[in-house]
């Protein structure tokens, strides 16, 4: 049985167009057992388009008749862009429905300043955007603990303008394990999300470096996704990376 996609976009994004019919058709095609969505949900953030919600009763209804329709079991999963000056908000919302998973990811700065846009790296070294970047992920694995997975934790070269965007591994082992320690400390996970293979950077998020420490650290549980906002990049690389993990010896949730 292929290990289902655990991070997908639908239309119900802000920053997809996908249709949820075909991805359903794909996955019976595939012989999933099931499929998982996991919609944006972000708090905080100051571009308008971001500030569209979804109506998420509304949501779980249009889910359960679908899986009606097409015979598929269809699991209900969200990525919380977290902020920590809504914390309380997330927490509420996370509170009041039961997603199969939860990723938290670090989509912005505190304040709302996106990471796509140049300001995040103004006045700034690399060293110390990158720096910036996994001190906002500590700050929410040191405070926050609602969630199964930290999403694409180490994709802050994803969006950065410099040329060579990979980062220095020892540069940063410091803080990556005190994130480490924080996520195994509190019983949680990571994803290995696999959209990196689809860019120049030809890794996935985690790099292996990080996934090795995790494990020597005692880390067990992984999830994997494709993080795919287009209908063609459905379980993209997801198969074999977890096939390769489950080798690893680590326990993939789902
Ligand atoms: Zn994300
Ligand atoms: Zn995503």
């Amino acid at each position: 049985m292929l290990y289902s996609d655990h991070h997908v976009h639908t239309k119900f994004s802000p920053d997809s167009q996908a249709d949820v019919v075909e991805y359903i058709l794909k996955a019976k095609e595939l012989g999933l057992e099931y499929i998982v969505f996991t919609d944006h949900m972000e708090f905080g953030v100051k571009s308008p388009k971001f500030q569209r919600y979804i109506d998420y009763d509304y949501y779980i209804r249009y889910m359960k008749e679908l899986e009606e329709e097409y015979e598929i079991p269809i699991k209900i999963g969200v990525e919380i862009g977290y902020e920590r000056n809504y914390k309380e908000k997330i927490e509420e919302f996370l509170n009041k429905y039961d997603f199969h998973i939860i990723i938290a990811s670090i989509h912005y700065d505190v304040g709302g300043e996106s990471f796509y846009s140049g300001n995040f790296y103004k006045n700034r070294s690399k060293y110390e955007t990158y720096l910036a970047y996994f001190e906002l992920v500590l700050d929410m694995v040191e405070n926050f603990n609602n969630y199964h997975v930290v999403g694409h934790l180490d994709y802050i070269p994803r969006y950065s303008p410099y040329e060579d965007k990979h980062y220095n591994y020892d540069d940063y082992r410091e803080i990556l394990d005190l994130i480490l320690k924080a996520i195994i400390g509190n019983k949680r996970g990571l994803e290995v999300n696999t959209s990196g293979l689809r860019t120049d950077l030809k890794v996935s998020f985690p790099r292996e470096e990080v996934l090795n420490r995790y494990r020597e650290l005692g880390g067990k549980y992984l999830s994997v996704g494709s993080d795919a906002h287009f209908n063609k990049d459905f379980m993209a690389h997801v198969d074999e990376a977890a096939e390769r993990l489950r080798q690893m010896g680590f326990i993939l949730i789902g």
